[in-house]
């Protein structure tokens, strides 16, 4: 496929072999034709992001992996369509903003604000079908929740809808955020999933270290447990980008693996260049994430320590609802920060989903979430988020972690 702009010789080269290795989580588009003409007409679109942007907050993330920040990241699991309104979008920032005072309140950190937002359209799942057998919702981008055949077979026509929607969403982040000074800047990230949409809106970019892409679908990408494979096309495909990368590990990383990560996607040694997003589970961080860490910090690399306390807590409640509890995933940061004051090394980040909207999907909190509220608002199209109460008392023992 033809690249808009064309790219020089090596990248291009580079970028075609990603193509040819497995991509998982892939969706089978009915009609190839018109998944290229879509791939095309989006490659011609306007960027949602500047690369001076984008190089902005690689220098504010080299500040983290140094000790010098704290990186904080939310908002929710799966943005849709129908459901990115003003209203929706500005609780999400209000909340994502409210928690980052509270850090640097209470921390006296200086806190990177990295909204999901502007592009988390597409998402992994675990099984092909589901209990209808019906292909699964992959997101917005790529099919709609309805459960009807037709509503599941992938569109391609919806990767030009969920780039209609980024540029719109990021129109309101910048109204609402108006950049300038470093305390009031907003980035915008979302999981690199969907590779259709993630080839457009490449330019070469020379000021780094070696030629690389930067690119305009957002400022920080991450790479999701489930497409980390080593030989993959996601991390073929995110070596080649000069945006920050997270590499989300679950519990069955091995040190190995994430020493692997990180020479692959940082050869230069650039600080705060990776993200080690751990999602471990509350039970299983404080013996998982130790030799992980010690191995990553041996090889000299200068990586983000970030913890999504979210994805390794996630059951099903009594009453049939996808849930998650506070308390556990307090547990999980508060192991993330032990592991990390006993080896020395900076508790950089907290990866979270939430919403300013005033949902019932995770479970306690004060006042608490019971079991028994959880469907009077379970609005979320995929993983349950914090409502704003709940980010905000997250927030406050977090402080309190980041402070100690
Ligand atoms: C997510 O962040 O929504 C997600 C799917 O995470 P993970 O890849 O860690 O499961
Ligand atoms: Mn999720």
């Amino acid at each position: 496929m033809t690249h808009f702009p064309p790219l020089d010789g090596l990248l291009a080269g580079r970028l075609e072999a990603v193509f040819r290795k497995p991509a998982a989580q892939q969706p089978v588009w009915p009609d190839p034709d018109r998944a290229r003409e879509a791939v095309a007409a989006l490659s011609r679109a306007e960027p949602i992001v500047a690369p001076e942007e984008t190089a902005r907050l690689a220098r504010r993330l080299a500040a983290v992996a140094r000790g010098e920040a704290f990186l904080l990241q939310g908002g929710d699991c799966a943005e849709t369509f129908a459901g990115g309104t003003e209203a929706h979008q500005r609780g999400n920032l209000r909340t994502l903003t409210g928690m980052a005072a509270v850090l640097v309140q209470r921390a006296g950190l200086p806190v990177v604000r990295v909204a999901r937002m502007a592009g988390q359209y597409a998402k992994p799942r675990s099984q092909a079908v589901d209990a209808l057998g019906l292909p699964v919702y992959r997101g917005d981008m790529v099919n709609s929740a309805e459960s009807t055949p037709a509503a599941r077979t992938p569109d391609p026509g919806r990767m030009l809808r969920a780039h209609a929607c980024a540029a719109r969403t990021m129109g309101l982040v910048r109204a609402f955020c108006p950049g300038g000074a470093a305390g009031s800047e907003i980035y915008v990230s979302h999981e690199a999933l969907l590779l259709d949409y993630e080839r457009t809106q490449l330019r070469v970019d020379t000021s780094g270290p070696e030629p690389r892409l930067s690119s305009g679908l957002g400022h920080f990408l991450w790479i999701g447990e489930r497409t980390r494979r080593l030989d993959g096309a996601h991390l073929a495909f995110a070596e080649l980008l000069s945006n920050p990368i997270g590499v989300k590990i679950g519990p069955s990383t091995t040190p190995e693996q994430a020493v692997e990560y990180v020479r692959r996607l940082d050869p230069h040694g650039e600080p705060g260049r990776v993200t080690l997003v751990s999602r471990m589970g509350h039970t299983r961080v404080r013996d998982v994430l130790p030799p992980i860490v010690e191995k990553v910090t041996a090889s000299g690399s200068q990586v983000i320590w970030q913890c999504d306390p979210m994805h390794g807590n996630t059951y099903v409640s009594a009453n049939g609802y996808k849930t998650r509890h506070l308390r556990q995933i307090v547990d999980e940061v508060a192991g993330f920060f032990e592991v990390h004051r006993r080896l020395g090394t900076h508790p950089g980040g907290l990866h979270v989903e939430m919403t300013g909207d005033d949902v019932t999907e995770c479970l306690g909190g004060a006042p608490a979430v019971a079991e028994e509220c959880l469907p009077a608002r379970y609005e979320t199209a995929c993983d349950p988020r914090l409502n704003a109460r709940q980010a905000m008392g997250l927030a406050c023992s977090v402080a309190e972690m980041v402070a100690a």
